[in-house]
């Protein structure tokens, strides 16, 4: 067996630990024995383990995606005049820190606070508009048509009380534009957005690749915000659980409370894969942090066993 899929293996009796989210109704039933791995390189080659092909949604890697978009329409600065980019400690969808230090300013754009606020930021006149601006940006990023799961949308969307609260107090102290339902609701959508490991991972590819897309040759986004979006991901991108990430693993990542995340390693040598890789996996039982159990235990495997970390 190749240590790929040895890490796999032993990762994989922990796919029946935690649980699958449980304040999304729609996400609550997902089968918890599944656990799928996707690992692509510069020239094409993957590694592959389990059903590659299962779908599930963005959830908050989607986070990470509007947030290059919206820097690339308006510039670095003028994003941070809406939302920092220092790590919080905090449960992602936590109000404690916005009545502190600059007051209603979100923290980053990775916690929920600062994720809608960038929705309220995108470029257009009309919502469908600003939204169409947004998804056409994710499909040169996926390779493929955007698609939301309706359910899933839905479900959050009329439980999304406390988004709402962040939403309009962000809305009173000034560091949200225009409508708080709108920005909400494009929220909400890009958080139900349908992808597998195979998308996360092409993603992740263009991320380390500094905005390229290797396969095609593509820049889709500047080497500048490629930069920034990787150090955000270490500091910012596996909620308040970043630090011990980014010591025991070491490598930029985001995960979402469906169960999926998205990594990537700078210059890897393993069993066939070289250079810099994309990488995601998939397991829907997370832990009290919202990270999935069976992905973090294979990440932290990977890392050591090849060597990863950029520190
Ligand atoms: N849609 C989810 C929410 O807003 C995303 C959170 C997450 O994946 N951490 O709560």
């Amino acid at each position: 067996m190749s240590r790929l899929q040895q890490y796999v293996e032993e990762s994989k009796p922990l796919a029946k630990l935690g649980k699958p989210v449980d304040y999304i109704p729609a996400l609550s039933k997902q089968p918890v024995d599944q656990f799928t791995v996707c690992i692509l390189d510069e020239s094409g080659n993957q590694f592959l383990s389990g059903n590659t092909k299962g779908k599930f949604t963005l959830q908050s890697i989607s986070k990470i995606i509007s947030f290059i978009y919206i820097c690339e329409h308006l510039g670095i600065e003028k994003v941070l005049e809406y939302v920092d980019m220092e790590p919080t400690g905090d449960a992602f969808n936590s109000m404690v820190r916005l009545e502190i230090t600059e007051v209603g300013k979100p923290f980053n754009p990775l916690i929920n606070a600062g994720a809608i606020a960038v929705c309220s930021l995108l470029p257009g006149a009309k919502k469908e508009e600003r939204k169409e601006g947004l998804w056409q940006f994710i499909e040169r990023m996926m390779g493929e048509k955007v698609a939301i799961n309706e359910e899933v949308y839905r479900s959050e969307l009329a439980t999304a009380y406390r988004n709402r609260a962040i939403a309009y107090y962000l809305k009173s102290k000034n560091f949200l534009k225009g409508d708080v339902e709108d920005a909400v609701d494009i929220y909400t959508q890009q958080c139900a957005i349908i992808v597998d490991v195979e998308i996360l991972a092409r993603i992740a590819l263009i991320i380390v690749n500094d905005g390229v897309n290797p396969t095609s040759g593509e820049r889709i986004f500047s080497k500048k915000i490629a930069k920034i979006a990787k150090a955000l991901l270490i500091t910012c991108g596996m909620y308040n659980d970043s630090g011990k990430f980014a010591a025991f693993v070491g490598i930029p990542a985001k995960s979402g409370v469906s169960g999926g995340i998205l990594t990537m390693a700078n210059h890897a040598n393993m069993e066939g894969l070289h250079g810099k890789l994309g990488i995601a996996t998939f397991g829907p039982s997370i832990d009290d942090v919202g990270n999935s159990i069976v992905g973090m235990s294979f990440l932290k495997r990977l890392s050591e066993g090849f060597h990863l970390t950029i520190f």
